[in-house]
């Protein structure tokens, strides 16, 4: 786990550390570790860790939902940015917007 945020309320540093999230001692507030920007650590299929701005290859051919065609593994994405949610990797491949899940991509 990421070293203990300050209170988004209150701000002061070193919240308590429950089982899910942290405790204000001061103020009481109490929060999920996953807040703030949402995005825990986001790892590719190698189990390396990814962070913005990192370039992936696709390793596997992909059907985009709702969206014609798809994404053949091999297939690069330049320059990805984190996002919250169960597909964490947001980027383009040919000029298109794309947004997959971390297992589904290597670092390049
Ligand atoms: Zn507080």
């Amino acid at each position: 786990m990421a070293d203990a945020p300050n209170c988004p309320i209150c701000t002061m540093p070193d919240p308590l550390v429950s089982d899910d999230g942290f405790e204000c001692a001061i103020c009481g507030h109490e929060w999920l570790a996953e807040l703030g920007d949402g995005i825990g650590e986001v790892l590719d299929a190698n189990g390396n860790v990814l962070a913005d701005g990192d370039d992936v290859t696709v390793i596997k051919d992909l059907k985009l939902d709702g969206k014609s065609g798809g994404v053949k593994a091999g297939a690069k994405m330049k320059g990805i940015r984190l996002v919250a949610g169960d597909h964490p990797i947001d980027g383009k491949i040919n000029g298109r917007a794309i947004v997959i899940r971390a297992e589904f991509v290597k670092k390049a």
